[in-house]
């Protein structure tokens, strides 16, 4: 199953990304967590990417890119995957399309975590305390979410159009929206 999870930061992405991927076992590709892993080990992608992070924005799309290219034709994301966090812009969009055509699959579902923007603001700000992440301001967290709103809720009425979205509603216990995840992806 090749599948992408959307939701604006914050909607419990990783969380239920992780859980879905042991259900259907299949490999959890967070270009967040990517990029946090090149930060880590200082490699030059780390380096880019990690002015852009701590402002909130966008790493550049060529670089996003480029990395999940490189991540989808390891082995174990042959027969399926979870893409938690990409992809976050139109241009994205084409090029995954491109990749997928290249090893001539496609899609199967993009599953949007329907949460109110307000909600997922004070969710960030109680995580940024509880994880010492003081460069998580309001602001920043604030940005985020409007970049979210400019430039990826866009992409749900497109994927809506081609018939791939599914909508869950992301609010209540973690199990509760994990049921609903799962009646999702059910075939
Ligand atoms: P996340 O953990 O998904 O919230 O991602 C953390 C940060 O990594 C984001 O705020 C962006 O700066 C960067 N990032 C993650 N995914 C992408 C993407 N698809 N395109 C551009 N930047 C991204």
């Amino acid at each position: 199953m090749r599948l992408v999870l959307m939701g604006p930061p914050g909607a419990g992405k990783g969380t239920q990304a992780k859980v879905l991927c042991e259900h259907l076992g299949v490999p959890h590709i967070s270009t967040g967590d990517l990029f946090r892993e090149n930060i880590r080990d200082l490699t030059d992608l780390g380096r880019t990417a990690q002015g852009y992070i701590d402002a909130g924005e966008f790493v550049p799309d060529e670089v996003t890119n480029a990395m999940v290219r490189d991540r989808l034709k390891r082995p174990d994301a042959v027969n399926g995957f979870v893409l938690d966090g990409f992809p976050r812009t139109l241009t994205q969009v084409a090029a995954l399309d491109d990749m997928l055509a290249e090893s001539g699959v496609v899609l199967d579902l993009v599953i949007e975590l329907e949460v109110d923007l307000e909600v997922v603001v004070s969710r960030l700000l109680l995580r940024a305390i509880a994880e010492h992440r003081p460069d998580d301001t309001e602001a920043v967290i604030r940005h985020r979410l409007a970049l979210y709103t400019d430039q990826t809720a866009p992409l749900i009425a497109h994927y809506a159009n081609r018939g791939l979205l599914a909508g869950i509603d992301a609010i209540g216990p973690v199990d509760e929206v994990r049921d609903r995840l799962f009646a999702a992806v059910r075939p």
